[in-house]
Parts: structure tokens; sequence; C-alpha cells
């Protein structure tokens, strides 16, 4: 399977100033690849490169952002909790179909 990037916004190239689209793989691994002078780089996650790159991104909080987890219980939650109705999973729920796959 091919790795999944997500695209984080533009940053001006470390190189040309050109900007470029910083992307970020499922490690966390920060790459960068410019059309104007080819350079290409990339930083993995936690390193001093990755964190100036995410500097630079504009302030606008980036599509691929997770929202803010609801505060979890102390406790988890009982069993016998009513359950929400389940809706059928049939071929035409794309959204349901990549849920599955991403559970493994
Ligand atoms: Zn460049």
């Amino acid at each position: 399977m091919a790795a999944v990037k997500t695209k984080l916004g533009r940053i001006p190239c470390d190189c040309c100033g050109h900007p470029v689209v910083l992307k970020e793989n499922e490690a966390g691994t920060l790459t960068v690849s410019c059309d104007e002078c080819d350079v290409s780089a990339f930083a993995k996650k936690g390193t001093a490169a990755a964190t100036k790159w995410r500097a630079k991104l504009p302030a606008q909080a980036p599509e691929s952002v997770p929202k803010a987890p609801a505060p979890a219980p102390a406790a988890p939650a009982p069993v016998e909790q009513p359950k929400a109705p389940k809706k059928p999973a049939t071929p035409f729920d794309p959204l349901g179909f990549l849920n599955k796959g991403k559970a493994a």
C-alpha cells in the first residue's frame, strides 16, 4: 500500500523561497519538494528541521489537524450503556468502508 501523505500547507522553499507544499506521512516525517529549484528534503518527526518547517506554516489551521478529543471519563464506560442504533454497513457507504480499512 502506498504511503498516505497529508498536505499541511505551503511554506517557502529553504533553497529559493518558492512556495512548496509541506507534506507529512504516516510516520510524522515532513517532506517538501520544490518545483523551482528541484530541491527535495525531509525532516523526521521531532527534529529541529521539522519544528522549523512547522513554524513556517500559515497560522490558519490546516485541514489535517485532528479535532480536540472530548474529555475522557475517568472510568471506562459500562458495558450495559444503551447503544446507539447501528447503521448497517453497505457497499454504498464509502465512509464506513474507509473506517473499516483504518481499523487494522
Ligand atoms: Zn526551491
